[in-house]
């Protein structure tokens, strides 16, 4: 959505971003106008992300994160550009300007918002009804206290075609909301619409803004006809793959990691037993998108899945996307095949928080996978057990995980210690010789501001070294943008940076403040940081005339040369065509005698 450049720039300056960060992140003054915290999007233990408040951006020097205060919303709650902005106006108290073609579309995601709410508030209250006792003895018979009731909002769908349906019609729901809502399904033979969730044990489903945005009922018999589990469809607000029940409130947990379960009633029972930090994807294995979600808030997991068969893929599953976000993974595996719940129920909270404390890690998980999967009585079984397990054991960064886990495992496959890491060596090199012809493959980077992201490549790194200079001086003094009247978008390289110097000179023209934060709609996070880690270099204002220059001439000398490099290849084929139609050359170029 395009919001005003006037209400972004009152918003921007609304939200200061010292204060903005601060309230996430604890920050000392060290040095100049520069202000240094613990990074909020990755681990470690001594401070290097900054906030300028006089540039009014945030970088990470560890990461390599960065950008301004929408960039920083954006990252930490995990919002859209148009989410992060409207979290932005809340917290100034400013009200979102309406635009046209999204008023409509928000109008109608904030009546269904809205009748979600009143849907549970309905659940809710039926609970203290005659008409909701079996749910209330069944949530009672499962030891869920009364103050889990409120906290989760659970409640009771009663034993009827239409007792949802009726209530919300009454308060000026239409059926047409109903039935988008996902609460209401229609009748193909009259046409009428009836409840969706019947006699079950309700659980709304809660975003991380707080909003209702569906729920999740459980049959409250024993009948193996009836589906277990009812999740709403996916509508304009819900899609399963990617939420998290309990995330609203294992955000704000202060137990610094987060643990993955399998079921809505694990995360209660969890909390119940001191917890706060429990999430569940509903029924389903972990999709990339719910791993980011997580990655958001932790860099710590732990798995409470089961220990069946299908458990375990799905962890593998969960592993691997959450490992490649840079999480740390630990498995906890729960004895006697058993949820958290049923564990906490029967032996209490301290035998579970005894079990989390000893949570082996997933190295030791992979390798008793990988054990599992070979018959080590045999030489064969041994040797391809061996070769696997080196190969899972390469991919540690810890030396002394892999020494410690080689050992081990030579113990195992009954070899010395030496020649497993010997295996593990050689797998090792490997991988880096692979990864080195990949590297090589892609375009060399420049070796001055080398892109921590992929996605930004420079094919001519002597020009885009001095393309960044330009942006970084124009940053640094927008009086310098007279110097770069002759320059085009079309000299740069790199687009990226041809796309970044226009914006900030057309805004240096205008004289206009050039702000990191207003550059979120039109750049990628990846670009942004890129452009605030250009910004904290330190710029030589006081030759800055020549610099540019310099750095001009050497973009139009590049220029000139790639098009001069394209002139003679356009020459040679003319020249090669000419000579093919005179006869005088056949077509792998070879002269004709
Ligand atoms: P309970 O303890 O009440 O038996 P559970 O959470 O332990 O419930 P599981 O059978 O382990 O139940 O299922 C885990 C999760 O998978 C559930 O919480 C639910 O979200 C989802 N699920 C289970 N069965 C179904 C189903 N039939 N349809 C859709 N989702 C299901
Ligand atoms: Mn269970």
């Amino acid at each position: 959505m395009a919001f005003s450049e006037r209400f972004l720039d009152e918003l921007i300056s609304r939200n200061e971003i010292s204060e903005v960060v601060g309230s996430y992140v604890r920050l000392v003054k060290r040095s100049g106008s520069n202000q240094f915290g613990l990074c909020p999007f990755h681990s470690e233990r001594t401070p290097s992300f900054s906030v300028s408040s006089e540039k009014q951006i945030y970088h990470c020097f560890g990461c390599g994160k960065g950008g301004g205060v929408i960039n920083f919303i954006m990252e930490i709650e995990n919002l859209s550009y148009p989410d992060a902005v409207a979290f932005l106006a809340r917290r100034a108290n400013m009200e979102l300007p309406d635009e046209n073609g999204d008023r409509e579309l928000r109008s109608r995601r904030e009546r269904l918002i809205a009748l979600n709410r009143d849907a549970a508030r309905f659940f809710y209250q039926n609970l203290s009804k005659p008409a909701g006792r079996a749910v209330a003895d069944y949530i009672a018979g499962r030891g869920i206290s009364a103050a889990s009731v409120k906290t989760f909002g659970l409640g009771a769908a009663l034993d009827s075609w239409s007792s949802l349906c009726d209530e919300m019609q009454a308060l000026g729901y239409s059926a047409t909301e109903l039935l988008d809502a996902g609460l209401a399904a229609k009748s193909s033979k009259t046409g009428s619409v009836y409840d969706f969730f019947r006699n079950r044990f309700m659980f709304p489903l809660i975003d991380v803004r707080g909003n209702i945005i569906g729920f999740s009922g459980r049959r409250i018999t024993n009948d193996e006809n009836e589906r277990k589990f009812v999740h709403s469809r996916e509508t304009l607000l819900f899609n399963k793959s990617r939420f998290l029940f309990g995330l609203n409130l294992a955000k704000k947990s202060k137990l610094g990691k987060i643990i993955l379960v399998e079921g809505n009633v694990d995360v209660i029972t969890l909390r119940q037993a001191g917890f706060d930090n429990a999430v569940a994807s509903l029924g389903t294995s972990l999709t990339e998108e719910q791993a980011r979600l997580i990655s958001n808030y932790t860099k710590e997991v732990v798995i409470a899945y089961d220990t069946d068969s299908a458990g375990k893929a799905a962890a593998r599953r969960a592993i691997d996307h959450l490992e490649k976000l840079g999480v740390s993974i630990k498995i906890l595996s729960v004895p006697g095949n058993k949820d958290p719940d049923e564990y906490i129920r029967k032996n209490g909270a301290g035998a579970f928080a005894a079990l989390l404390s000893g949570t082996g890690n997933h190295v030791e998980y992979r390798l008793e996978e990988i054990k599992s999967k070979y018959a080590l009585d045999t030489d064969d079984g041994r040797i391809s057990c061996l070769k696997e397990a080196a190969e899972m054991l390469s991919t540690l960064r810890s030396q002394i995980e892999r020494e410690v886990y080689a050992g081990r495992m030579a113990e195992l496959l009954k070899i010395s210690t030496e020649s497993m890491m010997a295996e593990i060596k050689r797998a090792s090199m490997r991988r880096v010789r692979d990864a080195k012809k990949q590297q090589e493959r892609a375009s060399r980077p420049v070796s001055v501001f080398r892109p921590r992201e992929r996605s930004i490549r420079f094919d001519n790194p002597v020009s885009a070294a001095a393309e960044e200079g330009v942006v970084r001086l124009l940053l640094a003094d927008p009086e310098l943008s007279r110097e770069t009247d002759g320059l085009q978008k079309e000299d740069f390289s790199s687009e990226f940076l041809g796309r970044a110097f226009l914006y900030i000179k057309q805004r240096c023209d205008e004289r206009r403040p050039v702000s990191v934060s207003l550059m979120s709609s039109e750049f990628t996070p990846e670009e942004i940081s890129h452009i605030t880690l250009m910004m904290q270099r330190p710029a030589p204002v006081s030759s800055g005339i020549s610099a540019m220059r310099d750095y001009i001439g050497v973009i139009k000398r590049e220029r000139l040369l790639a098009k001069s490099k394209e002139d003679i290849q356009d020459l040679m084929e003319l020249n090669r065509k000419y000579r093919e139609s005179k006869g005088l050359e056949d077509k792998d170029g070879k002269e004709k005698h």
